[in-house]
């Protein structure tokens, strides 16, 4: 079903805003309670910036970035592309003749990253990978500390500070050593705030959950005017999330993007997925958001809302 013509309904919204994959959920949409929201790629951007690089050993910078970027490359994440992005404009600034002009949106030169093998995501967590038969770990605290990377006070200092001021601190291991952090920052989406008030004065109440830190998470989430925060949730968890509210019978909404959300989206009572998001996402939902603008999660209570209440 491809709601079209919202005008036809009264509403403002002119073009196909989201597309519903049958008409259950579009009647469910009106009883929506809470609308659960994934945080990274759905409140956020999903256009990840990396702002600080630290070095904690004698490594040049440049070296540590190729190091990085490389083991990155492999990974579709935002967080990778950001380190990627960056890494290559690092190079190109330093010397043009090495690398091709970042600016170029067709550069595919990867010439200037390492080889990596035995590549494997995991994912709310990191990267793992092979670099000059070393080990090379990228990711987040709960990963290294897995893998046994033991994490100083120093270091411990420093993601706390890029945490509090809502960016996530990616660690870098490499040979079992612990080598430095890179500090990603990743915008909320421009209507984030004024959707999460926009609901809550329809009743509607919202919740950010993420395989993210705690502190980045609440940190995120005050900008966003989400009281309720759930972090540090493997993917099984979001969908347990996502049940706990549905207990006393409230209908549920998930709003999310990517492969991690999937199990989510499916257990939610409406699943809405974003357009940009990544297939197995798409597919798990009820809706599509096509503009990827969450102001199409309230079109779509309140088409519901006008329509059944039109019929009744
Ligand atoms: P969200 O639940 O907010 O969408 P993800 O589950 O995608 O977030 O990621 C959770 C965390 O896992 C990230 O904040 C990051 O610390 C880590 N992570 C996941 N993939 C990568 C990667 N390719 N490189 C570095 N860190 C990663
Ligand atoms: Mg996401």
């Amino acid at each position: 079903v491809v709601v079209a013509c919202p005008c036809a309904l009264g509403l403002a919204t002119p073009t196909a805003v989201m597309v519903a994959t049958g008409l259950e959920p579009i009647m469910r949409a009106q009883k929506i309670r809470y609308v659960i929201f994934d945080k990274t790629g759905t409140l956020t951007q999903s256009r990840a910036a990396v702002t600080t690089v630290k070095v904690f050993t004698e490594m040049d910078r440049g070296e540590f970035l190729t190091l990085v970027a490389s083991a990155e490359a492999n990974s579709e994440h935002p967080i990778a592309k950001a380190i990627v992005e960056y890494a290559r404009h690092y190079h190109f600034f330093k010397d043009p003749n090495v690398i091709n002009s970042p600016k170029n949106e067709s550069n595919t030169n990867t010439e200037w990253l390492l080889d990596a093998s035995d590549f494997c995501a995991i994912p709310g967590r990191g990267i793992e990978a092979d670099i000059n038969q070393k080990q090379i770990l990228v990711g987040n605290r709960t990963m290294l500390v897995e893998k046994g990377i033991s994490i100083s006070a120093e270091v411990e200092n420093f993601l706390t500070n890029l945490e509090e001021n809502a960016r996530t601190g990616i660690l870098v291991a490499y040979d079992y050593e612990l080598i430095g952090v890179v500090g990603v920052a990743d915008p909320l989406k421009r209507e984030a705030a004024i959707v999460v008030e926009g609901l809550f004065k329809m009743g509607v109440r919202s919740i950010m959950v993420t395989g993210d830190n705690w502190r980045t998470a609440r940190a995120v989430a005050r900008e966003a005017g989400i009281q309720d925060v759930r972090a540090e949730v493997m993917p099984a968890g979001k969908a347990d999330v996502i049940r706990s509210f549905q207990k006393d019978g409230s209908i549920v909404a998930m709003v999310g993007d990517g492969i991690n959300d999937s199990p989510a989206l499916a257990a939610a009572d409406v699943g809405m997925a974003i357009g940009a998001g990544t297939d197995i996402a798409i597919e798990a939902a009820d809706y599509v958001l096509m503009k990827n603008s969450l102001e199409d999660v309230i079109t779509a209570i309140d088409l519901s809302r006008k329509t059944f209440a039109r019929i009744r």
